[in-house]
This record gives structure tokens, sequence and C-alpha cells, in this order.
């Protein structure tokens, strides 16, 4: 898929990162071709992360980051650093800048700790390569995957992203949203509600995402709304895969056949984005949930919200009329930190499909580390609506159950 096709949440992350003024703006501008990072000689000009999007051979589509000096000052500093550690906690390949000239500094190493501990691949930029080297720094990275680069000789820039595509058998991708669900000449139903929550003059993203994976996978789709399921009937061949909206679960389930597999988008995306098997055994433990708990839904992306909105009306009505009625629900686009977090008895995700894999991964190790159940919206309205586990079963090679 090229990189018009592929969201920036699903491109190949490659951040930069290092002290301020070690070159790393210069360093992404050149591997970008592009001038977009501000470049200064004063220390802290990267405030905000900067991304930009490219093609890299094997790599496919990536995005590169350019962050903040992770010893930047101040109160605005400290911000800048938390952005920088979470951009760093997304990514899939890091590329840490530090100049050739001068000594390794104690902060560099305390950095380089942390990030060894992150797990992922990592490369060290020894920048200003036309300046004299420092034989004590070589020695340090010795042990690393390092390369020199100076930025204005354009074959050490070829040289540096030769490595970062080196790195791409290393690389987890995302998968595509029926990988391993469908095969070549399947027929697919899809169930889109064309309601006043659905956006103006366009699909959603996992919708989009899935027509064009079941085409990309020589599938046939058909598509039709709530209301219209007669079409289904209408149909010379059975479907192999009914996928419906979540919200029109109920509807489905009613008025197609028993043994019809049926899934959700959201629930291909808690398997895509997440861990479908965490979110499954989620749902065993909601019978743990006390009177007086607080539940929170974490919806990732700001939309408007309409009267009978998805996340802070219908969920927790749901949840009330159908599992316990004395429960306290709080909303939340970003976790809170582990402290706060602990208060909560469930965390209830949305479908996570704007968001980097990584990212909502990283969100699940906090909560199974802090022992707290988490499902998807589409795993909830499965549940709440007696679909479990017939919404899961297209899974079922992939769950442990
Ligand atoms: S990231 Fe979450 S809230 Fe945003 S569009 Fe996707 S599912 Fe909806």
């Amino acid at each position: 898929m090229g990189l018009i096709n592929t969201p920036t949440a699903e491109q190949i992350r490659i951040v930069i990162t290092g002290l301020r003024n070690s070159g790393k703006s210069s360093l992404f501008n050149s591997i970008i071709e592009n001038n977009i990072a501000i470049v200064s000689d004063i220390p802290g000009t990267t405030t905000d992360p900067v991304m930009k999007s490219m093609e890299l051979g094997n790599l496919g589509p990536v995005v590169f980051v350019d962050t903040a000096g992770f010893d930047d000052i101040g109160e605005l500093g400290k911000k800048r650093i938390n952005s920088t550690l979470s951009n760093l906690e997304i990514a899939d390949i890091i590329i840490f800048v530090t100049k050739i000239n001068e000594e390794i500094t104690q902060i560099e190493k305390d950095f380089l700790d942390i990030l060894k501990q992150k797990g992922k691949k990592l490369i060290v930029v020894l920048s200003f390569a036309d300046k004299e080297f420092n034989n004590n720094k070589i020695k340090f990275f010795q042990n690393y995957d390092y390369i020199t680069v100076n930025i204005n000789d354009k074959n050490d820039i070829v040289k540096l992203r030769e490595k970062i595509i080196k790195l791409s058998n290393y690389i987890e991708k995302e998968i595509n949203p029926l990988d391993g669900l469908v095969k070549e000449g399947d027929t697919l139903f899809l169930i889109v509600p064309i309601d006043s929550a659905a956006p103006k003059g366009r699909l959603i993203l996992p919708q989009v995402e899935t027509i064009r994976d079941a085409l990309d996978k020589n599938c046939s789709v058909v598509i039709a709304k709530e209301n219209q399921l007669n079409i289904y009937y209408n149909l010379k061949k059975r479907p192999e895969l009914v996928i419906t909206d979540s919200q029109a679960f109920s509807i489905a389930s009613k008025n197609l056949p028993k043994d019809q597999p049926l899934t959700s988008f959201s629930i291909l995306f808690a398997r895509k984005k997440g861990d479908l098997n965490l979110f499954v055994e989620s749902i065993n433990r909601l019978k743990e949930i006390k009177p007086g708990s607080k539940i929170l839904i974490n919806e990732s992306c700001t939309h408007h919200r309409q009267q009978n909105d998805i996340g802070t009306v219908q969920i927790p009505e749901l949840f009330k009329n159908k599992i316990l009625r004395d429960v306290i629900f709080d909303f939340a686009r970003e976790l809170p930190a582990k402290q706060e977090l602990q208060k909560y008895s469930l965390v209830i995700m949305c479908g996570g499909c704007m968001l980097p894999r990584n990212k909502i991964l990283f969100r699940l190790k906090i909560l199974n580390e802090l022992n707290i159940p988490v499902i998807n919206y589409g795993i909830f309205l499965a549940y709440v609506n007696n679909l479990i586990p017939r919404a899961i079963l297209p899974f079922k090679k992939y769950l442990k159950f």
C-alpha cells in the first residue's frame, strides 16, 4: 500500500532524538529533503515534534519525527521532554543523534540506558562528521549500530537511509483488517448505517480500510445500510462474512441467519490495533466490578459529540442497563498517570483507528501492569447484544480460548 493510502498512524515511526543542538533537525531536513524543521544554533529551537512522511524502500511508508532535545530546560522544557518520551514510546525505530566532535555527556549515557530498556531498534548517528572525530566517542559507541554523518554530504544521507531500510525485517508491521479472515473470491456483506453520527459525505476510516483490504484480497463487497438487509437475502450466494458497524449489531443479529459468520469493524480493529485476547479475557472480569466502581471511557480523538454519542451516552447507558447500574463513568483522551489510573475498575477504549498500534499496545501494557481489565467498544457492544462468542468466532484461530 502506498503512502497516499496509508494513514499516518500505520506508517513505520522513526523518531529522531538527542541533546539540543546535536544536529537532529538538520538531519531530519536532510533525510526528508525538505526544510520543515527549524534549524538554528540556539539550543531548544525544536519545541513540538515535527513529522514528515515518505516512502522508504522495503519499509514502505514511514513517518520521521523530529523531537525536542531531551536536555530541554524550564517548565516548558519538562513538557517537551515528556512529549519526546511519549514519541519514543510509540517509535518503531529510534535515531539517537550526538556530535562526533564532543565528549559523551552523563545525561546522554543515562538517556541511552532508558532507550535500551525500551527494546526498540536503535541507530546512533554521530553527527558533524566533517569535524574532528573525538576518539572517546567512537570508542563509546563501538558496540552500537552507529553511522557517521555529515548532513551536507548526500552520500552519508543515502547510507543512513539504507541502514534504516535494512531494519525492515525486524519491524512488526500493522496487519490489515481482514488478514487471515477471508480468501480470494469471498463475498463480504458490510452493514454501514448512514445516521446523524456518520461523517458528512464520507465513510469512517475502519470502513474505508476494510473495503480497500477486501479489494486487495480479490473479494467482492456488498454494502448496505442497516435498513436494507433485504439485499442480503437477494444475494445469489451467502456471504462468507458479514461485517457490521457495532451500533447495528442488534439489527444484524436479529435479521440474519444465526449461522451467518458475523463480526464488526470495531472488532476487526480490536485485533489490528490492540490485543483481541486481552479484550475478550476482560469480558470475563466484568462480573468482578462492584457497585460504586469507577469506569474510564478512553476515546482517542476529538469529534463533535452527537446527541446520542456512543462513548459518552450509549456505552454508559448500556452498561448501567445490562451490567451494573451503580457505577461512575469518567472520560479521557489519554490514559491518566498510573496513580490516577488505579482508581478505575475497568477501561473501555474506542477502536483507536487514528492511533499507531504501538500507542495502544503501550496503554494496554500499563493497564495490564495495574491488573485493570480493558475492553474496546466493539467487544463491549457485542457482549451486551449477546454476540459473544458469535462475533469473535471468525477470529477463533487467533484466540487463546
Ligand atoms: S480513534 Fe477512536 S474516537 Fe477517533 S475515530 Fe477512531 S475509533 Fe473514533
